[in-house]
Formats: structure tokens, sequence, C-alpha cells
């Protein structure tokens, strides 16, 4: 009883899928969840921490992503300035100051935009906001490896925290794509 308690918990805290970075997720990946539409985090996973524009090769992604008709939108936990600045670049509907893990933000752009849940995934670099959000929501989750190394110590240490979860993932039914 405990035990599953427990495993039940840590499911949580575990991507449906992991992939390197954010252009290594082809079109026929993306079609094979099915999966139609996309949230998009910004920090190391568009671009590398504080960013101010997203990179070349998610620029192209998206491009192409577009033109086969997956919708995607930026769900970010930064400021309006920002989140409004770089979703503006992308052309891309947006959420700031999502709260993500909170299920909030998540839950207002997705119903703002008519989405189905069950058609729907978050693509993040972080275990505990982007992961943790997206299953507490209810949608499919993909995690990237970070654009670049952390060097704020806060952030290490949470890319420490976050090792045994990647571990258990990848003894899972995690898809893995590294
Ligand atoms: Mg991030």
């Amino acid at each position: 009883m405990l035990m599953s308690c427990v495993n039940q918990m840590m499911d949580m805290f575990l991507p449906d899928y992991v992939f390197n970075k954010i252009w290594d997720i082809s079109e026929e990946d993306i079609k094979g969840m099915g999966v139609k539409f996309l949230l998009l985090d910004i920090d190391n996973t568009l671009t590398e921490h504080n960013g101010k524009v997203p990179r070349v090769e998610a620029l192209r992604w998206l491009k192409k992503l577009k033109e086969v008709g997956i919708g995607a939108a930026i769900v970010s936990n930064g400021g309006a300035k920002r989140v409004k600045a770089f979703a503006g670049v992308l052309g891309l509907q947006y959420e700031y100051s999502s709260r993500k893990p909170l299920r909030v933000g998540l839950k207002n752009i997705v119903e703002r935009l008519g989405w189905p849940k069950s058609e729907t995934a978050i693509i993040g670099d972080q275990i505990y906001t982007d992961i943790l959000g997206g299953n507490a929501f209810g949608i499919k989750t993909i995690l990237v490896q970070p654009i670049e190394t952390e060097r704020r110590l806060f952030l290490r240490i949470k890319r420490f925290l976050e090792k045994p979860f990647l571990k258990k993932a990848k003894k899972r039914e995690t898809v893995l794509r590294l």
C-alpha cells in the first residue's frame, strides 16, 4: 500500500519521453505520440538561460512544425516583458508567470486555445517544473537536456536532485531518444 503510494508519487516526476535537444524531436516522433499541440518552455529549452532570442535550431524546428500543422505555444515562469517579447519573435501565443509546476498556467492556455488535453504535450528541461506540472495537469511530458550547463548554484543543485528520477525513467516505460 505504502509502496504503491510512493510509486505513484514517483511517477509524477517521470517524463513520458526524453530527448537530447528540442530540435531532435521530429514531426514523426510527435505524431507517434498522438500529439498535435505543444506547450514549450523557454529557458534552456528554446534558448540558453535568459537568452533574448531563440536558438537558430529552435527557429528552424518550429518553422517545420508549423508547416505540418502542429500547434505550439509558450508556457514560461518568466515575467510578462520577457515572455511577450520572446513569443512575439516566434509568433506564438503565450502564458507568462505560469507558476509551473502548478497546473494553473497550463490549464489557462490550453483552455484559451481550445486544445484537447489528450493531444497536448509539454516540452521542457526541468523535472521539478515542466515535467511535474505536465503530469499534474494530465498531459504528455517530454524532457529535453538543457542547452547549456547551469552556472547558478541553485539550479545546479536542482539538476543534482533530478538525477535519481532520470535514472528511474531510464528503467521505466519512458521513451528515450538520447
Ligand atoms: Mg527551462
